[in-house]
Formats: structure tokens, sequence, C-alpha cells
């Protein structure tokens, strides 16, 4: 049976992906995406599909209750799957208040809009679903020999990002509770892939070494992360979503946990790589220090930590593993290696 999808955020990072491998897989469901296009969104991850009429496009804020009601009401949609939010714990240290607009109030506003239309007739339309897709991060820190987040790990969120991601699963714990609306919820560890905005670690690291700019580690690098290619996440969604229609917490991880800055080595070493097979390269990026047989790693510097960096995050995903068989498909060497390729591939899109 068809489904027909409203994704928030769907021009960010992991919607975008997941926009991407939604019409890929099922062509004949219906895609709205609602987007605001803050500094994070990016049209251009979408424009052939919403040049092919593929997916309708919606620029506004999921806190615009009637817009909301109107998307839901005119598209039929069935299932929210719920990633507009902000995201930077740094800009979140910065502003908090954009977040607790964003992702606090916009996630109960987007509940109550689904809340209003799927009981418009008294009882639960048969069927739908409310998906929020969640972080790790509202677990807190773990130490070195703790073991990883599980489902019923306390919520301990460190950075006011976190606090705002608990309070919106809050919200969506109690509209399931309160009204009986089947809303489930992923805390993924972190992404990394294609369409993924420069100012995370990752795209950060890559774009910054072909342009030639330093690549900043915090403090001494020796943060740990459980990383997860955007693509897996992608798939757990898409098995939660084909799963028991149930209101369900699951944790979402790569089985990956690796130091930041070992990844930035490691990257470091794969553009070196890239540039030493393949000439052309250091043509369309004359300023990476590969174009010149310098080692990228030669740019990487150690910056003052961020306040309250959180030490150590990892996530247990035996649940989602047992009960619809999910298994993140791409090693890290696998996952880095294709994200390298992808970023040195589409320039045009990153240096918009
Ligand atoms: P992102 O910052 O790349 O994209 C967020 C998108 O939301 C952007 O397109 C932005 O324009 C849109 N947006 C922001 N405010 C909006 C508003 N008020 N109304 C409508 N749209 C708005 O984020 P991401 O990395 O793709 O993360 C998506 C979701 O996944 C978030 O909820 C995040 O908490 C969660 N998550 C991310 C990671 C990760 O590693 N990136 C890991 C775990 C969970």
């Amino acid at each position: 049976m068809s489904r027909s999808l409203l994704i928030s955020g769907g021009a960010g990072f992991i919607g975008g992906n997941f926009v991407h491998y939604w019409c890929a897989r099922y062509p004949a469901d219906v895609v709205i995406v609602l987007d605001a296009l803050t500094y994070a969104g990016n049209l251009a991850t979408l424009r052939t599909l919403i040049d092919g009429g593929r997916v309708h496009f919606a620029h506004g804020d999921i806190n615009d209750l009637p817009l909301v009601e109107a998307l839901l009401r005119e598209h039929h949609v069935d299932t929210v799957v719920h990633c507009a939010a902000e995201t930077h714990v740094d800009r979140s240290i910065t502003d908090p208040s954009a977040f607790v607009r964003t992702n606090v109030l916009g996630t109960q506003a987007l509940l109550e809009a689904c809340r209003r239309v799927w009981f418009e007739h008294g009882a639960w339309r048969a069927g739908a679903r409310f998906h929020h897709v969640s972080t790790d991060e509202v677990y807190g820190s773990l130490d070195v020999g703790d073991p990883p987040f599980s489902e019923t790990t306390r919520v301990a969120p460190n950075s006011p990002y976190a606090a705002s991601k608990a309070s919106a699963d809050h919200f969506v714990r109690a509209y399931a509770h309160t009204y009986g609306m089947t809303a489930s919820i992923s805390h993924a560890s972190n992404n990394y892939g294609p369409y993924h905005f420069p100012e995370k670690l990752i795209p950060l690291a890559i774009v910054n070494a072909l342009q030639g700019k330093r690549i900043p580690v915090y403090g001494d690098g020796q943060q740990i992360r459980d990383w997860m290619y955007v693509e897996d996440h992608c798939a757990a969604i898409d098995l939660i979503l084909h799963g028991p229609h149930e209101s369900i917490t699951y944790n979402v991880g790569g089985r990956a946990e690796h130091r930041n800055l070992s990844i930035v080595h490691h990257l470091c070493a794969l553009l070196d790589e890239r540039f030493a097979h393949d000439a052309a390269l250091a043509t369309r990026f004359t300023k990476c220090p590969a174009a010149r047989g310098i080692d990228c790693a030669s740019l990487i510097a150690f910056v003052d930590d961020r306040p309250g960096h959180d030490r150590r995050y990892a996530v247990d995903p035996s649940r989602i593993a047992a009960r619809l068989g999910f298994e993140p498909r791409e090693t890290l060497a696998s996952g880095l290696a294709r994200t390298v390729d992808w970023f040195l591939a589409n320039d045009a899109w990153w240096q918009r």
C-alpha cells in the first residue's frame, strides 16, 4: 500500500538523504518536504527531485500550525518523519533560544497538527505514524569502559542542543501516551555522508583540507563518537516505519566507536591517497596541500575545547537489531571513502 510522507527538515543533511533514499525505493509514495531553509538547509540537495515533480517542496516553519495542518490534509499525509531541528551544539551554546523554538516548540506544533488531523473523525487514522529523529546526545556522556547507551539509560542531556532534543522526545512520548497517537523515536549516533553541511567534524575536515584551510580539532581530539553512515540511518528509519505499528524507541548506531582525531587523520590519509592517484584533482583543488604532495594532516590545528564537551557517546543498537533485523552495512572505512568521494565529486554543492 502506498503512503504519503511529510518529511520535516528534508533539505538538511539526514532529511535530504532520507528523501533520496525513500524516493529511490518507494516510487509510488507521495513525498512532501517541509523546510524553513535555515543556514543548514540547501535546496540543491533536492533540486532534481523537485524539478522532476517527484517531491513537493513547502517552504515554511514547523511552528506554523495552519500551514502544517493544510499540508497534512491536502496531501493525505499518513507518515511524518520529523528531522527539522537546530542541530549544531556550538550554536546551542551561543543561542539556546533558537533550539527551544524549533526543537521543543516546533516539535510540539508538529505533533499538535498531526493530532488535529489524524483524530479528525473521532479515532486515530489507521496506519498513521509520527516518527521523531532524535539523538544519542540526550543520554549525556559516557566514560571509557561504560556500557553503551540503551533505550532504558537515564536521560541526562548536557548541552542546550541535547536538552532541547530530550524535551522534544518527552512531548512525542506524552502525545503517544495521552492521546493514543502512534509515535516512535530513534536515537541515532553521529551520522556522516553526502549533503552534510560543512560545520560538523567530517565535512568540515574534508572541505577545509580541499580549500587549504586549517582543520580545527577541539581540545585533545580524544572525544569518542559512534559513527554511522547516513544511508544506514535511513535504512533503520525505513525498518521502523515498516515495522509493527507501535509507539516505541530505538537506539540506532554504527557499532563504530572512534576518536575524533583518528577520524580526521583517516580523512586526511584518504584525500592524500586520492590526489596521489588522480592528477586532475590537483588542478581542481589547487589550494589543497595534497595538490603539492604535502600531507593534508599538516592542516590539523588543535583549538580550545567546547565548554562542557561530552567525552564519549556510544549506543547499543541491539533492540532494533533483534526486533527489526537492523545491521549497519557500511564500515567506517567504506563509509568514509564514499563520503570523501562524494565531496570530491560534488564541490558545486558545498561551494554554493
Ligand atoms: P541539519 O542541521 O543538517 O538540517 C536541519 C534541517 O531542518 C535544515 O534543512 C533546516 O533548514 C531545517 N529547519 C530548521 N529549523 C526549521 C524549522 N523551524 N522549520 C522547518 N525546518 C527547519 O540537521 P541533520 O544533521 O540532518 O539532523 C536531522 C535530525 O537528526 C535532527 O533532529 C537531529 O537532532 C537528528 N540527529 C542528527 C545526527 C547527526 O549526526 N547529524 C545524529 C543524530 C540525530
